[in-house]
């Protein structure tokens, strides 16, 4: 078995809607990025090229190239799924945690879950999706972006 851990920060900027894990979340402001800016996505595909040693999203999708400006983030999360696969392993569960002091992400909770699960080909059981605020500390407690944590589990692939 092997653990990849991954993180990863967008800054808030005017007019909604938030995309995160893929899904649209009605709110006030959504997050800046090159790509599309879901820090969700990011933090997991960190995690899954991490447990393989496969570098990091920055790598993959560099932030000069302009190929990758506006770039849809489940996209780059299934990329790093395929590289996994062609390395010989699966993902076997990942776990994800964002801080935020808002929107409240309860009810997007498990539609992210299923678009992380698809994207990563594995069932929606193998995802977790948790969030929480800051407690109003500093720059996430401000409102001026959000923070994610992904970890992520790989096994050696049958075929
Ligand atoms: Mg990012």
């Amino acid at each position: 078995m092997r653990v990849g851990i991954g993180y990863d920060s967008h800054r808030f900027d005017a007019s909604g809607p938030l995309l995160l894990g893929g899904v649209k979340i009605p709110f006030d402001k959504h997050l800046i990025g090159h790509s599309d800016g879901d820090a969700v996505c990011h933090a997991l595909t960190d995690a899954v090229l991490g447990a393989a040693s496969l570098g990091d999203i920055g790598e993959m999708f560099s932030d000069r190239d302009q190929r990758n400006a506006g770039r849809n983030s489940v996209e780059m999360l299934a990329e790093a799924a395929r590289l996994v696969r062609a390395k010989g392993y699966k993902v076997a569960q990942a776990d994800v945690t964002i801080i935020a002091e808002a929107p409240r992400m309860a009810d997007f909770r498990e539609a992210m879950r299923q678009r992380l699960a698809g994207a990563l080909g594995v069932p929606v059981d193998a995802i977790n999706v948790k969030a929480k605020t800051n407690e109003g500390m500093g720059w996430i407690g401000r409102g001026e972006g959000i923070a994610c944590l992904a970890v992520a589990t790989l096994a050696l692939s049958d075929s």
